[in-house]
């Protein structure tokens, strides 16, 4: 049996194994000569001993100097692990995610090991993590079970900068506890040089400045305002490329979300495809929240000879995350933003010019490894006059209902002293509370109820929260969590290729069959996918994004786990869609509609024209009274995920918001259904 043979496969696969050990050794040692050459590395020990020196410390360091993926690494070489995790926020997932798969390689360690990562509905660590990237919200959440964050040594709130509500809400809790937890390290760090603010807050705590290498920008405008910005955009892109060697250096272009962004992409590859040959490849790399992960790495790829990359990237690229190799930054001035208004509690992701701040970051990043060039797409004159001089924290533009749920979960009763950097319009903070008390989350003294905790568990928007609990009631907790992980996927569940838009939509059309509403077709496309034991195949067959369904999927089963920690029964109530409605509207009722005689919509409560996004199964049918999911503005105020509802069903769910009044009908009540718009 002992043949030679095997002796040979044994020496063999030895030495294969010592050859990658090698590759590794070596692709290792590169990564830690590049470790090396970053801003703040020259630092490395004045900045140990200032945190040695200080419990709170403000960081500041231009965006690509190593602040977030050194500094961890440095306190760990330090010995700080041995006394707690170091904990890293991000205001975005896919920096968390991109941040720590880097630490990790550099560290030469398996991801979610000792380097790992925690963003909502995805825990990438284990009880070998030490550093620990993660959203801000995520942090947020882990108060609730750990009040103290007694498992950490030190907590660093990265991109302090971006003020994203989260963060803001992160200063107050962490300035709390670094009172009684002299032990715990703080870290605020930012990448602008407005640190001050962040100083005075921390009781003056000591700012370190990391000097950044910085070089010269060349700023270029338009002479006169673009119509179109996305056309201008993708045409700078191409005259770029076209005149300049591609040697030069890649392009960046700050787009405004995921749809212009693929729109971006495909126009690119149209023009780019009749360039013909003499033109170098140019390989477009797009950038967004809801990229795939296997995806996300291309961006990093260093570009290969003779081509060129295109980056086209949101807000993320701004400061969150660092692209080599840039030359050429392309700035149309515009970001989606989220506004709120307090008064009528409506919210809606709006596209707004950028403030002067971010002009000036979104400039910054030519000049990381040379001289660079940006592109702004809008005139000298705008650019003085028009934008504002910095982004108004999301604290004072966003519903603030999730946050006082948490913080009212946290013990935290007196919100108007909460010690906010900025405090919220107090108009918000009440807004926030009166929805918490309609769903039955706080009751007439503002106390958290039975309702509420049991809401405060789900990391989710406390509407959705209340719908989930409210299925127990209906007994059909089964379809609503499906609904809700449908819910929590965002518009990328059907995809509709372009010469095949007939099947694409005949395939959809085919789930809202009985007009039955989106909510239900979601809950169809689901329960379809599940029968045939969740097959890619079927997901082709019926033009459904099978990443998108796993990610549902995975989000269901977190739900599920959820529902058994409240104590709620999984019971399936499948065959009573007015019962799975009904659960629906008890999350959703302040979002409820009227259609008019035109055919646009009233919202009941507040009254505001509203209409059915054409993407919705009932975009054609126009029920008279609809609950949606949310409101998007774009050239109209659409809603989207939209459901019938009975009125009576208003009054009977929630007496205490609305009066029989609200939903009378007298005009159009005898009429048969749809007789109304005609009219
Ligand atoms: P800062 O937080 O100060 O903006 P970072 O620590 O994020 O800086 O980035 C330092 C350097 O690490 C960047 O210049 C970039 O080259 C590299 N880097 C960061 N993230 C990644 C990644 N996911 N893949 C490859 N390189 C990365
Ligand atoms: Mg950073």
């Amino acid at each position: 049996k002992d043949t030679i043979m095997d002796g040979e496969n044994v020496d063999q696969e030895s030495s294969i194994e010592e050859l990658n050990k090698s590759i590794a050794k070596s692709a290792f040692d590169k990564l830690q000569d590049d470790r090396k050459t970053l801003p703040v590395y020259p630092y490395r020990d004045e900045l140990l001993q200032a945190i040695n020196d200080h419990q709170v410390l403000v960081i500041v360091g231009e965006t690509g100097s190593g602040k977030t993926t050194q500094i961890p690494q440095y306190l760990h070489e330090a010995g700080y692990t041995k006394r707690g995790k170091i904990g890293c926020t991000q205001p975005r997932r896919v920096a968390a995610m991109s941040v720590a798969a880097r630490v990790s390689q550099e560290m030469g360690v398996k991801l979610g090991h000792e380097v790992g990562y925690s963003i909502r509905f995805e825990d990438c660590t284990s009880e070998t993590t030490v550093l620990k990237y993660m959203t801000d919200g995520m942090l947020l959440r882990e108060f609730l079970g750990e009040p103290d964050l007694a498992s950490y040594s030190v907590v660093m709130v990265d991109e302090a900068h971006e003020r994203t509500l989260s963060t803001d809400i992160l200063f107050g809790l962490v300035k709390d506890i670094a009172r009684f937890r002299p032990d715990l390290k703080l870290l605020i760090s930012s990448a602008t040089l407005d640190a001050e603010k962040f100083s005075d807050y921390f009781d003056s705590a000591p700012i370190f400045k990391i000097p950044g290498r910085r070089f010269p920008v060349e700023i270029h405008y338009t002479k006169a305002p673009e119509a179109d910005y996305l056309d201008a955009a993708i045409v700078t892109a191409l005259q770029i490329h076209v005149t300049q060697p591609p040697a030069d250096g890649d392009i960046l272009v700050f787009l405004t979300g995921q749809e212009e962004i693929e729109t971006a992409e495909e126009i690119l590859k149209q023009r780019t495809r009749g360039l013909g040959t003499k033109i170098a490849e140019l390989i477009i790399c797009p950038i967004y929240a809801n990229l795939p992960t296997e995806l996300q790495a291309k961006i990093f790829e260093p570009t290969p000879e003779g081509a060129r990359k295109v980056v086209l990237a949101t807000n993320i690229a701004e400061t969150s995350l660092t692209i080599d190799g840039i030359k050429y930054v392309i700035d149309p001035g515009f970001c989606k933003m989220k506004s709120y208004n307090p008064r009528t509690g409506m919210e809606s992701l709006l596209v707004t010019p950028v403030s002067k701040a971010s002009a000036n970051q979104r400039a910054g990043r030519s000049g990381r490894t040379g001289p660079g060039k940006c592109f702004r797409l809008y005139t000298a004159h705008n650019y003085q006059y028009d934008l504002e001089d910095n982004t108004v924290p999301e604290i004072q533009r966003t519903n603030l209902a999730n946050v006082v749920l948490t913080l009212k979960s946290l013990g935290i009763h007196d919100l108007l002293n909460f010690d906010f950097m900025d405090p919220p319009p107090a108009e918000a903070l009440l807004k926030a509370l009166e929805l918490l008390y309609a769903l039955g989350a706080l009751n007439k003294l503002g106390e958290l109820t039975k309702v509420g905790r049991r809401m405060a568990e789900f990391p989710l928007d406390p509407m959705l929260s209340k719908m989930i609990v409210a299925s127990d009631k209906y007994k059909c907790s089964d379809e609503i969590i499906s609904i809700a992980a449908m819910l929590s996927i965002g518009n990328s569940i059907f995809y509709r290729p372009k010469d095949k838009q007939v099947h694409a939509d005949n395939a959809r059309l085919n789930f809202h069959m009985g007009n039955v509403g989106d909510h239900i077709a979601l809950l169809k496309v689901y329960s379809s996918w599940k029968e045939t034991n969740f097959s890619t195949q079927w997901c082709y067959e019926n033009y459904i994004q099978v990443r998108s369904m796993k990610r549902a999927r995975d989000i269901r089963d977190q739900l599920e786990g959820l529902l058994e920690r409240v104590e709620i029964e999984v019971t399936s109530n499948v065959n009573d869609l007015e019962a799975i409605k009904k659960a629906i509207t008890s999350g959703f009722f302040p979002h409820s509609a009227r259609l008019q005689k035109n055919g646009s919509y009233r919202t009941v409560k507040h009254p505001q024209t509203v209409h059915i996004h054409p993407s919705s199964g009932l975009a054609q049918v126009l029920p008279r009274w609809v609950v949606y999911h949310e409101l998007v503005l774009t050239t109209k105020e659409y809603m989207r995920q939209v459901t019938e509802l009975k009125p009576e069903w208003l009054v009977e769910i929630a007496p205490h918001y609305y009066q029989l009044k609200d939903v009378e009908d007298s005009t159009s009540k005898k009429m048969p259904r749809g007789e109304g718009r005609t009219s």
